[in-house]
């Protein structure tokens, strides 16, 4: 497969570079040159195919031939010891995208791209050294992924002060080939150091630097491969029966699931910021992942929601709200997004929903009272936007899924208040047991260069 920059069709790449430069040279982002479709069979087969297969068939086209067959299956099977079940709660499909090990969906993209990035660079003498800027739960995922892999090393700046206990620990708990600086500062002061660092002609000379933010074409491709296992299970009539709905509320046993539900083409509703996601999902269904078509479900940093209502994009800085992975003015992605379809492409397939933080926070007790299921903050909001979608009038009908992109233990101190203690999955507990390690600096690119 070759890429394009979004910004230029003159320098194409292969899946090799566009994956270890993240940003193409002009500075736009990396789109492939087309959109590769899945073969009649397979696609006629998503519903009963496993996870691992489904990832091997959606992924292969796109690192071809830099990655062979086997080396993919490989990677697939050590990246994904989890996966995503579709289940059935408070009579809706959820997709739950929290197995994973820091229990966020960025799992999926951050340890394909780890496996990716190691394969790439086998030969290469040098030790490759990622830098990467977080607000939270991105770098969770980077260092996870990244952790014990060879030839790479990581470094995470994060505000100080401005994660939570679990993000830190998730963040500065591993060290090894991960270190985390806790930079004076806030998320912006990290990542503007983060770019002068790419910048500083020095630091190139004494280090192989390459990052690992969420425009990464190598974080975005194996996203689309929960879209299509979901988009075949729910042409099947089934959810997943693996997947069990959790976590759910050992009190009220049974009133998740059992509902029925006509099988047919998806409809998925997408908690989005910096629109990554959902991207990913259009791929899967230009790929012929049978979905229907998407709710992109935003909280007020609204900016697609604006864009589709009048087809005017108009950045703008942004606002800060209980679902903060999410607080995306000017979303990297949307770029993308352009370079692939139209203005009326788009609003065919998308619509744009915004919620508010109250009617997050009325979601998720009103959830959790009636059903017994717990919503973190981002799933909320993509619940409460279907509220608000699926109006008589704009039924799509066919099944309908919300993507649940962080599990809600996570987001404790924001979901406990509204439905009290959320039950905690075992990896989380183990994390909570880690000791952060993290060197605290100014933000101050002479303190960051000292460090490295
Ligand atoms: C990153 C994140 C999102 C937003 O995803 P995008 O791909 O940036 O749109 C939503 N929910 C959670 C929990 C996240 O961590």
């Amino acid at each position: 497969m070759r890429y394009y920059s979004t910004r230029s069709r003159a320098n194409p790449a292969n899946f090799a570079a566009a994956a270890l430069t993240g940003l193409a040279p002009d500075g736009g982002l990396f789109v492939p040159e087309e959109i590769p479709r899945y073969s009649p069979a397979v696609r006629s087969s998503l519903g009963t195919m496993n996870f691992h297969d489904i990832a091997i068939e959606t992924i292969k086209p796109y690192v071809d031939p830099e990655i062979p067959g086997a080396v993919l299956g490989d990677m697939i099977h050590s990246a994904y010891p989890f996966t995503a079940p579709l289940v059935e709660a408070g009579g809706r499909l959820v997709l739950e995208l929290f197995h994973g090990p820091t229990a966020a969906f960025k799992d999926f993209g951050a340890r394909f791209m780890a496996r990716a990035f190691s394969y790439l660079r086998r030969n290469e003498e040098r030790p490759l050294h990622i830098l990467v800027a977080t607000s939270g739960d991105t770098g969770g995922a980077v260092a996870d992924g990244f952790f014990g892999i060879e030839g790479i090393s990581v470094t995470v700046l994060y505000p100080k002060g401005r994660v939570s206990p679990l993000q830190e620990r998730q963040i500065a708990g591993l060290g090894g080939n991960i270190s985390a600086l806790a930079v004076e500062g806030s998320f912006d002061d990290c990542q503007a150091l983060v770019k002068v660092a790419f910048a500083d002609a020095d630091l190139q000379k004494r280090h192989v630097l390459s990052s690992a933010n969420s425009i990464n074409i190598s974080r975005l491709i194996p996203q689309t491969v929960y879209y299509a296992a979901a988009a075949g299970r729910a042409m099947t009539g089934r959810a997943d029966p693996d997947g069990e709905a959790t976590p759910r509320n050992p009190v009220k046993p049974g009133v998740l699931g059992g509902f029925s539900w006509q099988a047919g083409p998806l409809t998925v509703c997408v908690p989005s910021g910096n629109f990554g996601n959902l991207t990913a999902g259009l791929y899967a269904m230009s790929m012929g992942a049978p979905i229907r078509g998407f709710i992109a479900a935003t909280n007020i940093n609204k900016t697609v929601p604006d864009y589709l209502a009048t087809g005017d994009y108009q950045v703008r800085p942004s606002q800060a709200t209980i679902s903060n992975a999410m607080d995306v003015g000017a979303p990297s992605n949307f770029e993308r997004m352009a370079a692939h379809w139209s203005y009326p492409e788009l609003r065919r397939m998308i619509q744009g929903v915004p919620v508010t933080d109250d009617e997050t926070r009325a979601v998720i007790r009103a959830v959790h009272e009636r059903w017994g299921y717990y919503l973190d903050p981002h799933g909320a909001v993509g619940w409460k936007a279907v509220d608000k979608e699926e109006k008589p009038e704009n039924q799509t009908g066919g099944p309908l899924a919300v993507l649940a992109t962080a599990h809600p233990a996570k987001f404790a101190e924001t979901v406990e208040p509204l439905t009290g203690p959320v039950p905690v999955p075992a990896s989380l507990k183990k994390v909570m047991e880690r000791e952060p390690h993290a060197l605290t600096i100014p933000a101050d690119i002479t303190a960051l260069k000292d460090v490295l």
